[in-house]
């Protein structure tokens, strides 16, 4: 186990380095970097590369994203504390943790019942009660709470599963990673405004499937 000063330094590397180095500049995603404890959402054998320029295995074949892409997709959402932001794909639990960390009411479903489970005792232990959890097929969303200011999507889709949009306020932003192949899609940032729904591509990632009735 490494001490946790030398945990707190590389993660202050990892910020600089892989995040402001390379251009995000939300002082929200950035403090929340900076803050949130990236080696617990990891099994503790791989603590040590847990601030690494890389996304690593969480179990069940799924991961938790690489670093940047956490930072590049936070400030896509162009969030303001207070508003109310939908995660599909919980997985380790640390992109939740840095959007309650920005401020934001957070929401996220999950499908894999024990990532769920180990999400949701993180949350306590860590301190992130107001996270909202739920096991589900997010593509379907989560109603009951709609409209959603922000929703992020951290698995690979085959296109924007439609009651997303319809879930996403007006005006209102979702970032998706969506691809015809699997493992390999292309980041969208799906812009709702005076209910015009318009789409921008931004570039390749690569992202575990998004499995569910309008997924894969
Ligand atoms: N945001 C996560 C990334 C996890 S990887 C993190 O910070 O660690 C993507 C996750 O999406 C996996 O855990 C996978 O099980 C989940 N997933 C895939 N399809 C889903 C669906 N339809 N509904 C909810 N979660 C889904």
């Amino acid at each position: 186990m490494i001490k946790r000063r030398d945990l707190k330094k590389l993660r202050e590397k990892m910020v600089k380095e892989q995040i402001e180095a390379r251009g995000i500049k939300d002082k929200l995603v950035l403090q929340a970097m900076r803050k949130v404890p990236r080696h617990f959402f990891v099994d503790e054998a791989l603590e040590t590369q847990a601030y690494a320029d890389h996304p690593l295995p969480i179990g069940y074949g799924q991961t938790i994203s690489q670093p940047y892409i956490v930072g590049l997709m936070s400030q896509l959402l162009q969030a303001k504390p207070g508003m109310k932001v939908l995660e599909i794909g919980t997985g380790s639990g640390y992109q939740a943790a840095i959007l309650a960390e920005m401020g934001l009411e957070v929401y996220t479903v999950e499908r894999i019942e024990n990532l769920y489970s180990r999400a949701k005792n993180l949350f306590q232990e860590l301190g992130y009660k107001t996270i909202k959890t739920k096991l589900d097929d997010g593509t379907l969303g989560w109603p009951e709470y709609a409209p959603f200011d922000r929703i992020i999507v951290t698995a690979g889709a085959p296109d924007v599963p439609e009651p997303l949009v319809d879930q996403l306020a007006d005006p209102g932003i979702m970032v998706i990673p969506v691809g015809y192949l699997r493992k390999s899609q292309n980041l969208w940032k799906i812009t709702k405004h005076k209910a015009e729904v318009s789409k921008e591509e931004l570039g390749g990632v690569m992202f575990v499937d998004l499995v569910g009735r309008y997924g894969w």
